[in-house]
């Protein structure tokens, strides 16, 4: 039976933690150790409704107020700096020593950034924390030139929003297409038109190599075919370091995040991982390690069971949602056993696109301001149920009608 569980980090997957333990009955004690000043907060508003000069209060998972109530000993701007396993004591910051039946480690990741000559100049910002969409926010003005580096989520999350406040905005893309990495062709070139139309000037297969102080008070960056920009501002929007150093440090099997099982246990049975550092190691003999916020929720509250000897067996179906402009886009599951592709043109502007393996059964489905059809396809995809194609493409069929008989 645990008496103490010291959680690293005081994210989203860290409150999930704390918050299952709770309404599981868990009556020992809990320490939240979290580097930032904040309470647990859910980031994606940061690239979205939080950049906007009448930003909402942020939706805090665990207000400073509820602390005593869960019984949560919360430690504000203190890392988790080492873990000594033999003695199942972690030290942090400050240079206290805390012991541990239980150790979860929530550290998320940090925001990469290339290693650029002028990435370092003040004019220059990643997307992480609520400290940054605050600085970013402020840097916003319609008088200002943004150049965003980098064409995945958080890159057009800031595109969208500075267009919305009349900013000129230029986005450079290494790669040949628009969020590449969710593997639906489709989806990029949807995204790339919908940035062209509202006035992103779009530069795919171009790289940043040097961003320097021009003579009128802005800044020149320079590209990889030798071309300039001239810009106020840059985002970089460059994918996710995971914050696994304690782990690695601590002889713990890691491999770009700390790899876990199905109940969300690392390689030393009284630590355990949840969120964007995790690393899940599939019956398959695969990994997969998501960053979004359904995943963090839901491997938090496996590992709150977890921890409480409950069978809590935790295989995601990826989900993932953005907000571009006026468009809500959502993706579930994964490309790589898709075969077949079918289109599903909705009412209005909604638009699905829906991956089928070689027996018709779908594994992945990407709508357009359509979330009431792709509440009904995640549960295909997670019940795998074979589909009628046919059926599937046409419009005037409900998706009710679609599961092949
Ligand atoms: C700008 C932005 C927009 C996003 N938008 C979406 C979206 O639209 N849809 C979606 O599905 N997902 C979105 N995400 C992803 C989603 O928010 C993350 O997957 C989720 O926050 C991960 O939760 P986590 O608890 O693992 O990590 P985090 O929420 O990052 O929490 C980790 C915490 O641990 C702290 N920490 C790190 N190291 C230590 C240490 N050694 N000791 C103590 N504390 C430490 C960190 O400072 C941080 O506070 C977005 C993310 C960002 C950044």
């Amino acid at each position: 039976m645990i008496k103490s569980v010291v959680i690293a980090g005081a994210g989203q997957a860290a409150a999930w933690v704390a918050r299952s333990l709770r309404a599981e009955g868990y009556a020992g004690r809990i320490v939240m150790c979290g580097a930032e000043c904040e309470p647990p907060y859910e980031r994606p508003p940061l690239s979205k409704e939080q950049l906007a000069p009448d930003a909402p209060n942020m939706p805090y998972l665990i207000r400073h107020d509820e602390f005593p109530e869960l019984a949560v000993e919360w430690k504000p701007g203190t890392s988790v700096t080492q873990i000594n396993r033999t003695a199942k004591t972690v030290v942090l910051s400050n240079a206290e020593q805390l012991s541990y039946d239980a150790l979860v480690i929530a550290t998320g990741g940090r925001a990469h950034l290339p290693p650029v000559p002028g990435f370092d100049l003040d004019c220059v910002h990643t997307l992480r924390t609520l400290d940054d969409a605050r600085r970013l926010r402020a840097a916003i003005t319609p008088d200002r030139r943004l150049l965003v580096v980098g064409g995945g989520w958080i890159g057009l999350e800031v595109a969208a929003m500075a267009r919305r406040a009349g900013v000129p905005v230029v986005l450079a893309e290494m790669g040949s297409g628009l969020c590449a990495r969710s593997g639906s062709r489709f989806l990029s070139s949807y995204l790339q038109t919908l940035h062209a139309s509202n006035g992103v000037d779009l530069r795919l297969n171009t790289r940043v190599v040097r961003l320097a102080v021009s003579g009128d008070g802005g800044y020149m960056a320079e590209f990889d075919d030798g071309s300039k920009q001239e810009a106020d501002l840059f985002v970089v929007g460059a994918g996710l370091i995971p914050n696994d150093e304690i782990a690695v440090n601590a002889g713990l099997h890691c491999d770009r995040g700390v790899l876990v099982d199905s109940a969300g246990r690392s390689s030393d049975p009284f630590i355990y991982a949840a969120g964007d550092v995790a690393v899940l190691c599939t019956s398959e003999g695969g990994s997969l390690r998501l960053e979004s916020w359904q995943n963090a929720q839901d491997q938090g509250i496996a590992v709150g069971l977890s921890l409480l000897g409950r069978h809590a067996v935790y295989m995601p179906q990826p989900f993932f949602w953005s907000s571009q402009y006026d468009t809500l886009i959502q993706m579930a599951g994964t490309t790589e056993a898709a075969t077949t592709w079918v289109m599903r043109q909705g009412q209005g502007n909604q638009q699905i696109h829906i991956g089928l393996d070689d027996t018709y059964r779908a594994v992945f489905a990407m709508g357009i301001n359509a979330p009431r059809d792709l509440r009904m396809l995640r549960r295909f995809i997670a019940d795998a149920l074979p589909l009628d194609r046919w059926l599937l493409a046409d419009t005037e069929v409900p998706l009710t009608k679609v599961v092949a008989t």
